[in-house]
């Protein structure tokens, strides 16, 4: 029997455990469920018993009060900024190892200087005190001799050891760090927040750096913030490594998350390749860098070369370009999208940021641009993160353009904005079709369909794309004037496209822009891109069905439901008629995409739009019966409960079809053959099958599933190959295959593709230059798969 004390100590034991493994490891061994339990054992034990409690109990993780003020914190071994490399090209590098071996009076001849290499991350830096391996104290850098004490809140971040793992632990152990917020987790921080109707934060560092210094614990708690380990400060009683990356080894094994970029590398080409490759990762990590961090690895060296002033000589930080800068907002003007949609852009004055010069940012829609207030004039931060658009976070209110309001007296002068707050027009800029916002839609949209020009060149363009019809080389500019000098008036006009119509177009636009048309005079080279145009538009005639399915545009379809529907479906007769019912028992479509399809197609101008695009000789090559699965979508059960009616569940249906077998039994059923059914189900049946059409259309409903149920194999076939429920994600550059050719054949297997490596990826398929994501995949022991193995795999199901 274990006496109370055992039995705590044990709890917490536990607990540290599973804790590591959740949060730092990402490899949980227990279900959820099981550490709440433990976790509320402990909680009862040491509120029964105080004198158990202890200063590493998990139990402390909630909070504790909140304080009236932070106490002083005197770091005994300071807490130094590093000097910042502003030089955001290999130059900058360079130049770092050029100054240490300046200072070690180093002969060129001598062998090159071995780095460590992190990068820096944006957050807030940290020391972590632990006095026989329990956590007692932590600071923030304050001016680096005095912090804060923000124990309370420290306690709170789940990735942070309370007690040291391991056998021997230091007396003293000072752990220098980041507190940081991942992106996902800001970006659903401000979703709860928008959902409270509470303000949102403006980037996860401000947001980081709030949370340690909230006053209140339990407001600390709630944010979910994340933390890595990179020194050290005081250490006693602990056998120091003789470099730094050891000690990153040793803080990873004492229970610290560190960060598994970083590298030990020789000489300033070294630091330099490191620099390009963190530039060509950062924004698919999960969380913000604004720069690396190079380190002299070797410990004796640091000493050698000491401090400048209050920086130390071994180490620096190498920026990044910015991905933030200000500028001035010259006009806000709408855009139409595709489906209509009109979104406001701020045109800017251009600004160099994220590597390139930015002259547009999104504002996304109306109520964002009412949210962020951006008015003409402002100046505003303008963010730009790799291929993302660029958008507008925040206005800088104190450089807003003001005037005094007329009449106002001398001595209490009252300002106005020169400009005033942001409306969406009336009516479309392009086509002057009314604009309408559906109650509770964010977005508005031009009502012009493919009559406004904006909204053709759109569905042209998204028709023509690479994962759609992929017709090489219709590029922007070409749909622009084939719109503009309406050569092209639906999609069919694609395929009707001759020489001549591209010719005349082209010295059209020349003419327009006063170039001599010398291109026709050039003859038969001027004409080679007509040519492989025209090529491209006639290859594109026989898509597979589903990237047909997704060429048309229809809203709310994307790929991946446009797969969906090929596969179940298999051929475009059955998809242009199929009645949102069983739309709606398909996988993964849920009611707003199941009424977008059927509404899409219940339009005649859409029907004959894509009849004139069969009569142009478009025919999606793999067109197939309709899958075996259906038959049990088609039972009386199922449809019932994809009709849309209200509290008819999932449990009610399957009562329902006991009694009413058939859909037109449902079609004449009254009051008296519902009696068994609770009465409101009943009752809203009744008023459901009263409503309009709804009888008629049961009776259409029937004809079209019995049609359907015709064309259904005898033998019910497997859907899927090797990889049926397997996800797979792909990293780096296949040697033969392209990224979309492999995501291609992992679907036809089965298979779904991911855009990050977790516990759930069943294998990485990993190609040359393979970066993070292998690394993880690595870590969690994913199996790893070369295109070579990828295909014997794929073969497997074919032979
Ligand atoms: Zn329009």
């Amino acid at each position: 029997m274990m006496t109370l004390l055992e039995q705590a100590q044990s709890l917490r034991t536990q607990l540290h455990q599973y804790a590591h493994e959740y949060h730092v490891l990402d490899a949980p061994t227990v279900p959820d469920a099981e550490y709440d339990r433990l976790f509320r054992a402990l909680q009862a034990l040491e509120m029964a018993h105080p004198e158990l409690a202890t200063l590493d109990s998990p139990t402390l993780r909630v909070g504790g009060q909140p304080l009236p003020q932070f106490e002083p914190v005197i770091h005994t071994v300071a807490m130094l900024s590093i000097r910042t490399e502003t030089d955001v090209t290999p130059a900058g590098a360079l130049a770092f190892d050029a100054s240490v071996r300046k200072e070690l009076d180093l002969p060129l001849s001598a062998a090159l200087i071995e780095y460590a290499a992190e990068l820096k991350f944006d957050g807030l830096a940290i020391s972590l005190r632990y006095e026989n391996g329990v956590l007692v104290q932590a600071a923030t850098r304050g001016d680096g001799a005095t912090g804060e004490d923000v124990t309370q809140n420290i306690r709170t971040i789940a990735q942070i050891p309370l007690r040291l793992r391991g056998e021997i632990l230091p007396g003293v152990l000072e752990v220098r760090g980041e507190v940081y917020m991942r992106r996902d987790d800001f970006d659903r921080l401000n979703e709860r927040q928008l959902a409270a109707g509470d303000k949102t934060f403006v980037n996860p560092r401000n947001t980081a750096a709030g949370a340690v210094r909230q006053l209140d614990p339990a407001i600390a708690a709630a944010r979910p913030l994340s933390f890595f380990a990179y020194g050290l400060g005081v250490v006693e009683g602990w056998p120091q490594p003789e470099t730094h990356s050891a000690v990153l080894d040793a803080l990873a094994g004492l229970g610290f998350p560190v960060c598994v970029e970083r590298a030990v590398l020789q000489g300033g080409a070294g630091l330099a390749e490191f620099h390009a490759h963190v530039s060509d990762i950062r924004d698919g990590l999960p969380f913000d860098i604004d720069g690396v961090v190079y380190k002299v690895n070797s410990m004796a060296l640091q000493k050698e070369l000491g401090f400048r002033t209050r920086e130390p000589r071994w180490a620096v930080a190498h920026k990044f370009p910015a991905q933030e800068a200000l500028t001035i907002v010259e006009a806000i003007d709408v855009q139409v999208g595709r489906t209509g949609a009109i979104t406001p852009v701020a045109r800017l004055q251009p600004v160099f940021v994220g590597g390139v010069t930015v002259t547009n940012a999104t504002l996304h829609n109306e109520d964002e641009a009412r949210r962020k207030d951006v008015r003409v004039g402002d100046t505003v931060a303008v963010r730009r993160a790799g291929d993302v658009i660029p958008e507008v976070v925040n206005v800088v209110l104190e450089r807003r353009p003001m005037k005094d309001v007329p009449g106002a007296d001398l001595f209490s002068s009252s300002q106005e904005s020169l400009y005033p707050v942001f409306s969406l027009p009336r009516a479309c800029p392009v086509c002057g079709s009314h604009v309408v916002r559906e109650e509770g839609e964010a977005i508005a949209r031009c009502s012009g369909g493919l009559s406004c020009s904006a909204q053709r060149k759109e569905a042209i363009r998204h028709f023509a794309g690479r994962r759609m019809m992929d017709i090489d080389g219709l590029g922007e500019r070409y749909v622009e004037s084939l719109v503009d000098l309406a050569y092209v008036k639906s999609l069919a006009d694609l395929y009707a496209l001759t020489l001549a119509d591209f010719q005349n177009m082209k010295a059209a636009v020349d003419e327009a822009a006063g170039v001599s048309a010398e291109s026709i005079a050039q003859g038969r080279l001027a004409t080679k891109w007509a040519e492989n145009l025209l090529e491209g538009i006639a290859a594109s005639k026989t898509p597979l069905l589903a990237r047909f399915l997704f060429a048309l545009g229809i809203r709310h379809v994307g790929e991946s439901t446009a797969k969906t529907l090929a596969d179940w479906l298999g051929r475009l007769e059955l998809i242009r008629h199929a009645p949102a019912p069983l739309l709606r028992s398909l996988p993964d479509i849920g009611d707003t995409v199941a009424v977008a399809i059927s509404e899409f197609f219940a339009e005649p101008k859409n029907q004959l739009a894509l009849d004139a695009l069969l009569a142009a000789g478009v025919v999606p090559r793999d067109e197939h019966a309709p899958s075996g699965l259906l038959r049990e979508k088609l039972m009386p059960a199922s449809l019932y409960a994809h009709l849309g009616v209200p509290k008819l569940s999932g449990v009610r249906s399957v009562q329902l079809a006991e009694r009413v077998s058939s859909l037109s039994a449902l079609a004449r059923a009254d009051w008296l053959t519902l009696t068994f059914l609770p009465a409101d189900v009943a009752k809203a049946l009744l008023s459901w099958l009263d409503e309009d059409s709804h009888r008629q259309s049961l009776q259409a409903l029937a004809v079209w599933c019995a049609d359907l149920e015709r064309q259904l194999p005898a033998e019910i076939e497997s859907l899927a190959g090797v990889f049926k429920d397997k996800t797979l994600v792909l990293t780096g550059t296949l040697p033969t295959l392209s990224r979309d050719q492999a995501k291609d054949l992992i679907e036809a297997a089965g298979g779904k593709v991911s855009g990050s490596v977790s516990k759930k990826t069943h294998y990485v398929v990993a190609g040359s230059d393979a970066g993070s994501k292998l690394t993880k995949a690595q870590g969690l022991g994913v199996s790893i798969l070369d295109e070579a193995a990828l295909l014997r795999m794929l073969d497997v199901r074919e032979g």
